[in-house]
């Protein structure tokens, strides 16, 4: 069983490491326009539309969808801001 308490292990980390970077994810609200494009594409349904901003919850993953996605650049998880954007 090694191999299992290995990945339960390392699923244990990622989460914790997960959820230590979703503090980082931060929105510029002054750049957001509240197009949703972000809120439509996260995969963990960690964004939503609030009085028209973009607000994140706590349950981010860390798949940098929104931050490449973003027509403002109004979001970074690492970083202050955003350098470069990529899509796939
Ligand atoms: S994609 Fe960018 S501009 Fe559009 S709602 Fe999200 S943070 Fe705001
Ligand atoms: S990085 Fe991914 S999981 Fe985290 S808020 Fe953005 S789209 Fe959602």
């Amino acid at each position: 069983m090694p191999a299992f308490s290995s990945l339960g292990l390392f699923s244990t980390w990622f989460y914790n490491k997960a959820m230590g970077y979703t503090d980082k994810l931060k929105i510029n609200t002054d750049k957001c326009v509240g197009c949703g494009i972000c809120a439509k594409n996260c995969p963990a349904h960690n964004l939503k539309l609030t009085e028209g901003k973009a607000a994140a919850g706590s349950q981010c993953t860390m798949c940098y969808r929104c931050v490449n996605n973003c027509p403002k650049q109004a979001i970074t998880l690492l970083g202050k801001e955003v350098v470069r954007q990529a899509t796939i």
